[in-house]
C-alpha cells in the first residue's frame, strides 16, 4: 500500500498504487434541484452503448429516488454498512476508507452484489415515505410526517483513486493520463468481478454473454472531439455540465468546475468518506435532513445549501448555472459579461453565449378577436 493524498477527506489514506494523478481530470457537476427523473439521460445512455447481448440490465448512467431508490439495491446502504461508523472532525474524515478497512488478503473492503439486487432498475420511485416500516408499525394512516425526497443521477465517478482498477488481478483497468476516465480493458479482463464487488457504487457491471467486466467509459470518444457525454447533452432539466477539475492548490476561479467545487464548495462529491475522491460533485437538494445530506455528501453540505439558497447574491453562480445544457461542446472557461454569460474553449474561442435571466415578453391580451389566456 501506497500513502496518498484525498483531499475530500482532508488527509493523507493508504492505497493499493502510487499517487499519480491525470493531466486532466474529466469532472461534472449535477445540480441535483433542477433534475426532474425524467430519465432521458438513462436511455441517451442505453440506447448508445449497452443495448448488446449480456447487457440488458446494465445502466451505466441511472436516477434513483432518495432515500428508498437505490440500483443495485441497498448499493449505499451495504457500502456505509461496511464501513461502520466514521465520523468527521472539521473536514477531516476520522474513520477509515475501503482501502483502510479492507480484509487481510484483500485491497478493498468491498461486498458482491447478488443477481436479484439488479432485477428492480428504479425501484422506490418517487416514494416519500418508508411505507413498510410504516404498516409494520401499524401506522399507515398517521401521515403527513416529515415528506421528502430527492432525485440522484448516476454514472461512474471516474475516481482519482478507483477501487474498480485497486481490486483487479489483472490490471485490466486503467485509468488515462489524459484525461482521467477509467476504462476497462475488454481484451484482459478475464470476468473475476473483483471490480464489482469493489465498486461502491456499484458502476461497474458483468456481461455475463461476454464474461467481462464492461463500465461507463464517461463517452470518450465524445469527450476527444471536446464534446459533453450523451446523458450530459440529452439533459432535459439542464442540470448537468462536463469539465475537467484542478486540485485544489491550482483552481481557477474562471473554470466552471473549479468556481463551483473549489471556490464556492456549492457541488460535493458523493460520499467521499469511501476515500475514492469521486469526480462526480452535487449540488444538493434544499428540500431533504441535514443529517442525511451529511451522510451522503460530506461535512460541507450546510454550507452548499445556505450558498444555493444565497445564490443571488453571487451573480457568477447563478451566471454559471444558466450555462448549464446550453452548449454540447465542453466549456473551460467561463465569463460574466453585462447581462450575458459566455462559455470557451480550451483555445480560448467562445463556443456559447446566453442571457442570465432569460428575457421575459409581454403579448397583448387580445390577438385581434380572440382573447389570448397566456400572455407571457
Ligand atoms: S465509480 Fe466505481 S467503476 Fe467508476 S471509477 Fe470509481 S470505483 Fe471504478
Ligand atoms: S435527463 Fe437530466 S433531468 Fe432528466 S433524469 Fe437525467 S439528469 Fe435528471
Amino acid at each position: 500500500m501506497a500513502r496518498v493524498n484525498n483531499w475530500q477527506i482532508g488527509r493523507d489514506m493508504s492505497y493499493w498504487y502510487a499517487e499519480e494523478r491525470p493531466r486532466k481530470q474529466f469532472a461534472a457537476v449535477f445540480d441535483i434541484n433542477k433534475c426532474i427523473a425524467c430519465q432521458t439521460c438513462t436511455i441517451a445512455c442505453k440506447t448508445t452503448w449497452t443495448s448488446g447481448r449480456g447487457q440488458e440490465y446494465m445502466l451505466w448512467n441511472n436516477v434513483e429516488s432518495k432515500p428508498f431508490g437505490f440500483y443495485p439495491i441497498a448499493w449505499d446502504v451495504n457500502a456505509l454498512d461496511l464501513l461502520g461508523a466514521g465520523d468527521w472532525k472539521g473536514n477531516t474524515y476520522q474513520g477509515r476508507t475501503l482501502f483502510e478497512a479492507a480484509r487481510e488478503g484483500e485491497r478493498v473492503l468491498g461486498c458482491p452484489p447478488a443477481a436479484d439486487d439488479y432485477a428492480n432498475p428504479n425501484l422506490g420511485e418517487d416514494d416519500a415515505l418508508d411505507t413498510g416500516a410504516l404498516i409494520n408499525k401499524g401506522l399507515e394512516l398517521l401521515v403527513p410526517q416529515a415528506v421528502w425526497f430527492f432525485y440522484l443521477a448516476r454514472i461512474c465517478n471516474h475516481c482519482t483513486y478507483p477501487a474498480c482498477l485497486a481490486a483487479c488481478p489483472r490490471g485490466a483497468i486503467y485509468k488515462r493520463p489524459e484525461d482521467g476516465i477509467v476504462l476497462a480493458d475488454q481484451k484482459k479482463c478475464r470476468g473475476y468481478r473483483e471490480c464489482v464487488k469493489a465498486c461502491p457504487y456499484k458502476k461497474v457491471f458483468f456481461n455475463a454473454d461476454a464474461n467481462v467486466s464492461q463500465k461507463c467509459i464517461g463517452c470518450y470518444p465524445l469527450v476527444e472531439q471536446k464534446e459533453q457525454p450523451r446523458c450530459f447533452k440529452n439533459c432535459i432539466g439542464k442540470i448537468r455540465n462536463q469539465g475537467f477539475l484542478s486540485r485544489p492548490q491550482d483552481a481557477r476561479e474562471d473554470n466552471p468546475i473549479d468556481y463551483l467545487v473549489h471556490i464556492r464548495k456549492l457541488a460535493l462529491p458523493l460520499l467521499p468518506q469511501l476515500g475514492l475522491e469521486p469526480n462526480v460533485y452535487y449540488v444538493p437538494p434544499i428540500n431533504a435532513p441535514k443529517t442525511f445530506l451529511k451522510q451522503m455528501f460530506g461535512p460541507g453540505v450546510e454550507q452548499a445549501v445556505e450558498t444555493y439558497k444565497g445564490a443571488a447574491q453571487d451573480p457568477k453562480i447563478v451566471a454559471l448555472l444558466s450555462l448549464f445544457g446550453c452548449t454540447p461542446k465542453t466549456i473551460h472557461r467561463f465569463k460574466v459579461i453585462g447581462g450575458d454569460v459566455a462559455g470557451y474553449d480550451e483555445k480560448g474561442d467562445e463556443i456559447v453565449r446566453v442571457p442570465v435571466k432569460e428575457p421575459a415578453f409581454v403579448r397583448a391580451p387580445m390577438n385581434g378577436d380572440v382573447p389570448r389566456l397566456n400572455v407571457t
